[in-house]
């Protein structure tokens, strides 16, 4: 299977994996998080983790259990992690963190593992259970750079326990962190149905099927129903495009179980759009990855214009498939998109529906930026690089505590 990346990635980049591999296969690895479904965490450790074992890497993913309550307050975490809005945390919303933490540790044996890769903050409190010989890794997918303070001091008590912690890129990391820090941004895989070339056939049975024109110009956004991607500041945005140019509005969106608030923002959009005949709102189970696929490559402009992001794979996944985007220049979205050359980073509605409309209108553009933003999705953000990247970060932290 591993070979099968090689037209992507040339031979000398697999060569490479098998020998960082040898070096660390005696090793027990186990990733956690909250979510085998929705979202992009999920997303990469869907295909990271087979891949490691495909290279002979003892790995496990697990996930931890949690009530609506608990999710509730991670969720608030996220946001207040994201926003630093002035919402105060609770001490009994912290004590029921505590005693879910506590039940998942009964459930979720950390101590088979030599290396735990924790992902989020959702699960960061099970680095209570550290057992000496043990490397702790907690890997940051979020926007951390301007946090609410109560939020930053309730994670860094957790963070600082930890052997070395990994964010997506240099300005999330904010102050206060005494452990090594690393800098690895995500990927995504070129041989995940959700990417893999699809005929044009395919592509127009899908929008079809959805209701959507294919004929007609198509802006889409693909993204969890969440506030922090903005959905309601697209429609905005497509409401002065269309003033312009006829065209639809696409947002697929799909539910996490680790987010309770998706379905309340799914409901909002659709009221809104309820006479909207051009504006498609779809809420798709998880595993629709051959209509993501399908509405990433059938649309003429792809959309990203989150308020706060992580990262946003959706943005890599959409250049991938030649498409320039039209981002917000916020979080990982500013690391992808090279404005003007892939892509357009934009600060406001406006600016997001002049862009969408600059495309619109010179779609000789479209195909030149699209060519540059494939090959920047290949050199920089494929699966490869990045176990590459967390292999190498395994072989340099195991080393360094032999030397000890
Ligand atoms: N995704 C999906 N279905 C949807 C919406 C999103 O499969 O309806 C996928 C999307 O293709 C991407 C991931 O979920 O692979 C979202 O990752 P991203 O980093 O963009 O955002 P996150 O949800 O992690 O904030």
């Amino acid at each position: 299977m591993i070979k099968k990346y090689i037209p992507f990635v040339g031979e000398e980049s697999i060569n490479e994996l098998f020998i960082l591999a040898e070096k660390v296969k005696n090793l027990r690895i186990l990733h956690v998080n909250s979510t085998y479904e929705g979202g992009g965490v999920a997303e990469i450790l869907s295909r990271l983790v087979p891949l490691m074992k495909e290279l002979e890497i003892k790995t496990d993913w697990k996930v931890i259990k949690g009530d609506e309550k608990f999710f509730y307050f991670t969720k608030k975490l996220h946001n207040l992690l994201h926003l630093s809005l002035s919402i105060p945390i609770e001490s009994e919303e912290v004590v029921h963190y505590l005693k879910t933490i506590y039940e998942n540790l009964n459930r979720i044996n950390t101590e088979n593992y030599d290396i735990i890769f924790v992902h989020d903050p959702q699960p960061i409190g099970l680095v209570i259970k550290k057992q000496p010989g043990q490397k702790w890794i907690w890997r940051c997918h979020i926007d951390t750079s301007t946090p609410n303070p109560q939020a930053w001091d309730f994670l860094k008590n957790f963070i600082n326990a930890y052997d070395a912690c990994i964010f997506h890129m240099p300005e999330f990391v904010y102050q206060g962190i005494k452990i090594p820090t690393y800098i690895v941004p995500p990927s995504i895989d070129p041989l995940h149905p959700k990417n893999v070339e699809l005929s044009k056939e395919e592509i127009r049975n899908i929008l079809i099927k959805f209701g959507v024109n294919p004929e007609k110009p198509i802006i889409t956004q693909v993204s969890r129903f969440d506030r922090l991607k903005d959905p309601f500041g697209v429609i905005s945005a497509y409401k002065l495009v269309k003033k312009k140019y006829d065209c639809q509005l696409v947002l697929v969106g799909s539910f996490a179980s680790d987010d309770p608030e998706g379905e309340n923002v799914y409901k909002e959009l659709l009221n809104l759009t309820a006479d909207e005949k051009d504006i498609f709102i779809l809420g798709l189970p998880p595993d629709s990855h051959k209509e993501i696929n399908a509405f990433q490559r059938g649309s003429t402009v792809v959309v990203q214009k989150s308020l706060k992001e992580g990262f946003g794979l959706v943005v890599s996944e959409a250049m991938w498939k030649e498409k320039p985007v039209v981002g917000s220049n916020v979080g990982g979205i500013k690391r992808q998109i090279v404005h003007g050359v892939t892509g357009y980073l934009v600060n406001s509605v406006e600016g997001t529906a002049m862009r969408i409309k600059q495309l619109l209108a010179n779609r000789e553009f479209i195909t030149i930026m699209g060519t540059y933003a494939k090959e920047r999705v290949r050199h920089r953000f494929l699966i490869i690089r990045h176990l590459r990247d967390y292999l190498l970060l395994i072989h340099k932290i195991f080393n360094q505590s032999y030397k000890k």
